[in-house]
């Protein structure tokens, strides 16, 4: 994925503003995965957009948190392959509240037009297994159980009203890659 100083120096912003206000740099350990979906068909087209700086000017609701562009940790195709982009622990911009603790895993796909493969789910446990053991992750989300966790400890968001609804990647998706895991004992929204 494209970085730079520039790139590095807006979300260095947008994490003070956010999350850690003497924040010195984008470190983070992660303590949380957080599962998304693109809405889109291509995995290429994904990481073409992360690949921005800034973020959509006309995303105001996202804009008014920062100029930084949002990005993932990995992205996850259609055929199970997965991309990393960048370093689990620096902090990425992909939901609201967690981005200080979370990884975030985007898969390429949708509810409807596209909906999300077999090969995804099984990509998604391989996936979650590694950095299972290899971080210490305690948590394990789905971009619209986000809010959920608005009254948990791990859920810092300084910026009075923001908030968002998200529906990826859905509750059938979630609960066939937690199947895929159940022996890691991974907390949930209402854990
Ligand atoms: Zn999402």
């Amino acid at each position: 994925m494209a970085w730079s100083a520039e790139r590095e120096q807006l979300m260095l912003d947008y994490r003070r503003l956010h999350s850690d206000p003497d924040a010195a740099d984008l470190t983070i350990t992660p303590k949380a995965i957080v599962l998304h979906y693109t809405a889109g068909g291509s995995a290429k087209n994904t990481m073409r957009y992360f690949d921005r700086t800034r973020i959509e000017g006309d995303r105001k609701a996202l804009a008014k948190g920062g100029a930084a562009n949002v990005s993932a940790h990995f992205v996850v195709d259609r055929d199970g392959t997965i991309y990393q982009l960048q370093p689990v622990t620096r902090m990425a911009r992909h939901c609201i509240g967690l981005n200080h603790v979370a990884i975030g895993v985007e898969n390429v796909g949708d509810e409807d037009r596209w909906p999300l493969t077999d090969a995804q789910v099984e990509a998604n446990v391989a996936l979650i297994r590694w950095l299972a053991a290899t971080h210490p992750i305690s948590h394990l989300l789905g971009h619209h159980e986000v809010m959920d966790m608005r009254d948990h400890p791990l859920f810092v968001e300084r910026v009075a009203g923001y908030r968002n609804s998200k529906p990826d990647p859905g509750a059938a998706f979630m609960a066939r890659v937690r199947a895929g895991v159940e022996d890691l004992a991974l907390r949930g929204p209402a854990d």
